[in-house]
């Protein structure tokens, strides 16, 4: 059988410097338990955009279509800010998860132990917190049309509609479900039913693939209400399924649980390939962090938990996934913190690539 093929897509800002990382651990499972993936390499976001003046290049488009699974750092920075919409460097990934009809974007949110503490919260709200929100990727709002600022009377006005087919609903909930029933059962639906029909269809949806699932618990709640609670008391939930939009707020809410966007991973998934296994994207949920970037100060964390998803989701290796995180969790435990997860009294931080290098030190350790 072929090697797993993965094509990494550093991109801009921290996206490069965290990916080096990952490349380390790539490494390693090559010359310490003889896995060895395919791995190309290729530009998106800005870094496209000044080579090709697109963000992303065709040939890089076709690619990310036959490969196993494709690892994204992060794209954009002040230096795009200016670009007309659709050569902007989010339109490079957005046009990633829309041809590769990615639907089902995937965000756990932990929290370790040792980092229980750093969380802005109460130390007994977020500990043991291990909650997956399942957000829809590739419709609603952000791709409904019509869409625009046109004029109208003597002002602008400006449009984006939120719309979602049966179709839609019913294959991510799915995913949600079936998430459910390897984890604690439990389904909480969040939408705005109160004042949208699309929330209505949304929940009317869930409802009916939930009847196919008779030992997942379904809630529902609404979107508004579900941020309080994600606050109040997150470890009422197990996974969370929610539209685009919605899913876009919550998970970065759910992120702060947790202590720093630099330690949060995210897989979204397709329909499987002629090999059985999904289309995928895995990614860290931060962005290109300009206001750290070429510093060394970036977290890797995130990026690294995104490749052991790919590990896990892509290619059937589950318990190397857990041999990383326990890895990394081992890293935290030692004390190792970069400078976004500095809270506790004289820890100095490390840097990008002493925190790669501590978790591939863990991996030594794990053989
Ligand atoms: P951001 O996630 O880049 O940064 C938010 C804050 O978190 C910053 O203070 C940053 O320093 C910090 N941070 C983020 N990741 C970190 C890490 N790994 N280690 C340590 N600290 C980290 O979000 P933003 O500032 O709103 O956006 C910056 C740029 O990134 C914008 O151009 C935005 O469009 C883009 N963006 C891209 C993605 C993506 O590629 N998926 C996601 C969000 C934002």
């Amino acid at each position: 059988m072929s090697n797993p093929s993965l094509l990494i897509l550093p991109g801009d800002g921290i996206g490069p410097e965290v990916m080096a990382e990952v490349r380390k651990i790539i490494d390693w499972y090559g010359a310490k338990r003889d896995l060895a993936f395919d791995v190309s390499e290729d530009l998106v976001g800005g870094a496209a955009y000044d080579k090709h003046g697109t963000p992303l290049h065709d040939d890089t488009m076709a690619k990310a279509q036959t490969v196993d699974a494709v690892l994204l750092g992060a794209v954009g920075g002040p230096k795009y800010d200016n670009l007309d919409f659709s050569v902007k460097p989010e339109r490079g990934l957005l046009r990633l998860r829309k041809e590769m009809d990615l639907f089902a974007n995937l965000r756990p949110a932990q929290c370790f132990d040792a980092l229980a503490d750093f969380s802005s919260l109460k130390k007994d709200v977020v500990a043991g917190l291990d909650i997956m929100i399942v957000r829809e990727l590739t419709s609603g709002i952000y791709f409904g049309e019509p869409r625009g600022i046109i004029e109208e009377g003597n002002e602008r006005v400006g449009i984006n509609t939120q719309r979602y087919t049966e179709s839609e609903i019913d294959r991510v909930a799915r995913s949600a479900f079936e998430l459910a029933m390897k984890r604690g059962k439990k389904l909480c639906s969040m939408e705005k039913a109160n004042v949208m029909e699309s929330g209505i269809l949304w929940r009317e949806v869930v409802t009916e693939v939930g009847k196919e699932y008779p030992e997942v618990e379904l809630s529902h709640m609404y979107a508004d209400a579900g941020a309080m609670q994600l606050c109040r008391w997150p470890k009422q939930f197990d996974v969370i399924v929610t539209d685009n939009l919605f899913g876009d707020l919550l998970s970065d809410a759910a992120a702060m649980l947790t202590g720093s966007l630099g330690m949060l991973p995210s897989a979204s998934l397709g329909q499987p390939m002629e090999n059985g296994r999904p289309k995928a994207l895995y990614e860290p949920v931060h962005g290109s962090a300009p206001d750290i970037a070429g510093q060394g100060k970036a977290n890797p964390i995130a990026c690294i938990l995104s490749f052991a998803m790919a590990l896990r989701y892509s290619f059937d290796m589950g318990e190397e996934a857990d041999r990383l995180e326990k890895a990394v969790e081992q890293v935290l435990a030692d004390g190792k913190r970069t400078a976004d997860l500095l809270g506790e009294e004289g820890v100095t931080p490390v840097s990008t690539s002493e925190m790669g290098d501590a978790v591939v030190a863990a991996l030594d350790a794990s053989l």
